[in-house]
């Protein structure tokens, strides 16, 4: 019974397409007035070469087709970038206007693979304890006037060791560049990967609590290719294992929280996270 394996990947795009046409639509955008069969093939062609973990080896492949050999379509990571642009509303936003911060959803793969098993809700801005740096959520102010923290990401829980992968083709980048002063001790073994997709050019992904890390600053990596494990470091010790995954802007979003006007760069990774779980949850 060996299907076309070029069927599943369509059909797995069909049902993209769908949901980022019904997110478009929600988000009062218009897709780009051209023909479905175009539409479809430019993020068929997305789809296919993140379910294949191309030029990995080592990547635990997502994929859903029968055959771990990539289509001919799809054998270099920039099949992931297609040749025309990608088609209006389907591209995360560029800028703070027409952003929806728990609403938005950046085209990507998901951070585990479609075999190993795990769990996770939306616990985005719940609270949290520690130190409010000025890229952390704030969930409330305490009674001496200080910030409560709130939670910067999703925790998607899964067993020690569990693959991860990156959810965008990219380049590893350090986050104490970024996010000075860097709370080493809070994030313990972490991968940051920013897009050089064109619908989310400059999005940063955070893998967070990781065990091992198999990539290093500098690297660059394709969507779904292996970047760690899950584990346990910095302040996750004591808790079930899980990976921690935040999502954060190339431009500032401007947020009220805890009575204050805030200017941070995290937003809510749960829809992104739910248009790309292979499981659909
Ligand atoms: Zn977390």
């Amino acid at each position: 019974m060996q299907r076309d394996r070029r069927r599943a990947p369509v059909l797995a795009a069909t049902a993209v397409v769908a949901a980022l046409a019904a997110v478009a639509l929600a988000a009062n955008l218009r897709l780009a007035p051209a023909a479905p069969a175009g539409t479809g093939s430019a993020v068929a062609a997305t789809v296919s070469a993140s379910a294949s973990g191309i030029d990995s080896p080592t990547a635990a492949s997502p994929s859903t087709s029968p055959s771990p050999s990539p289509t001919p379509s799809s054998a270099s990571p920039s099949a992931s970038a297609p040749a025309t642009a990608p088609p209006a509303g389907v591209a995360a936003p560029t800028s703070a206007a027409g952003f929806a911060f728990r609403k938005t959803v950046v085209p990507m793969a998901f951070p585990l693979s479609s075999k190993a098993r795990y769990r996770y809700t939306n616990d985005f801005l719940i609270r949290r304890d520690g130190i409010v740096r000025w890229y952390n959520h704030a969930f409330s102010v305490n009674p001496d006037g200080s910030l409560h923290r709130a939670h910067d990401g999703v925790d998607i829980y899964a067993a020690r060791g569990t693959v991860v992968l990156s959810p965008f083709d990219g380049t590893v980048v350090d986050p104490a560049t970024l996010w000075r002063p860097w709370d080493r001790a809070r994030y313990g073994g972490t991968v940051v990967v920013r897009s050089d997709e064109p619908t989310s050019r400059g999005y940063l992904a955070l893998l967070v609590h990781l065990g091992r890390l198999d990539v290093a600053v500098g690297d660059r990596v394709v969507r779904s290719q292996r970047v760690g494990t899950v584990g346990n470091t910095g302040n996750a010790a004591g808790v079930p294992f899980h990976l921690h995954f935040e999502l954060r802007a190339p431009f500032a979003l401007t947020v009220r929280e805890a009575g204050r006007r805030r200017q941070l760069d995290a937003f809510d990774p749960y829809p992104s996270l739910v248009a790309a779980d292979p499981h659909r949850r």
